[in-house]
């Protein structure tokens, strides 16, 4: 996708000249619907394209202005309810080649081959894509982090799971750690990374926030399943440093602010108390 930025003092005009390119055939399903490059969309309010008006910047981005369901949101406890049932959460990971990207608002990995998936009440979900927000989306009782990582899971028939992650800075993050000299030089082109084991972004925690929201970009897509890790892992200053500079200019901040989607009803998993470890 080509996208031309012509600035004058009040306004920026985006134009999208082309929309037909898109090389990543692997990506050709329901994912699609993620916008996958710069886009025409801005985390500073008072740009005219910030995130309070996303749903009127594009027809097929409506949701994010009048959605029901909408992502991120706080983790409030109140609103918690415990479900023993929900069970352990399946994972089922696999190295695998992957790629980096620069998508300008975010760094992403993207499996090219299978590495593996998740399993939700008996739905399969192939993990698709890795990508960070700083700072954190979701909140815990209002308090935001310093980082998020979403991993992104997609069912036979489209659906997607996504798991999120939460980092305050402190010890580096293990995973960042391998891919921190490639975040630090890569640029708009797929940047080889070789083998990818998704197994060693670490969870640390068996016990996880489960409720159905949104895409946190546009379009803002509802009935997206999401899994919110309850422990708050590390990462450190100069890991979350190299991915704000590597994104593009004005997007070091890329985190939507939470949404006052009051209905959502949150669970919560634990293991049993004498049953295990956490
Ligand atoms: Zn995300």
């Amino acid at each position: 996708m080509m996208i031309f930025f012509q600035t004058n003092p009040t306004t920026i005009f985006v134009f999208l000249t082309s929309l037909i390119l898109s090389s990543h055939q692997y990506f050709s399903t329901a994912l699609d619907s993620e916008v996958d490059d710069e886009t025409p969309f801005t985390y500073t309010e008072g740009t005219g394209k910030g995130p309070r008006k996303w749903g009127q910047i594009d027809p097929h981005w409506k949701a994010c202005g009048n959605g029901k369901m909408q992502s991120p949101i706080d983790l409030l406890n109140k609103r918690v309810q415990v479900f023993p049932t929900l069970g352990k959460l399946k994972r089922g990971y696999k190295p695998a080649p992957a790629v980096l990207m620069n998508r300008g608002h975010d760094i992403v990995v993207k499996w090219k081959q299978d590495a593996g998936k998740i399993n939700i009440n008996g739905t399969k979900y192939k993990l698709q894509q890795c990508h960070w927000h700083s700072p954190s989306e979701h909140t815990f009782n209002g308090s935001r982090y310093d980082l998020e990582l979403h991993a992104v899971h997609e069912s036979s028939n489209g659906k997607i799971a996504v798991i999120g992650i939460v980092y305050k800075y402190g010890h580096p993050d293990p995973f960042l750690s391998k891919l921190f000299h490639h975040i630090k030089s890569v640029g708009r082109e797929e940047r080889e990374l070789g083998i990818v084991n998704p197994g060693n972004i670490k969870f640390g925690s068996r016990k996880y926030y489960r409720y159905i929201g949104s895409l946190t970009i546009p379009p803002c897509t509802e009935g997206i399943i999401w899994t919110i890790v309850k422990k708050v892992r590390t990462v450190s200053r100069e890991q979350v440093h190299a991915l704000r500079e590597a994104v593009h200019d004005g997007f070091e901040e890329n985190a939507r602010p939470t949404q006052q989607s009051g209905g959502i009803g949150v669970e919560f998993y634990t293991p049993r108390e004498n049953g295990g470890s956490t």
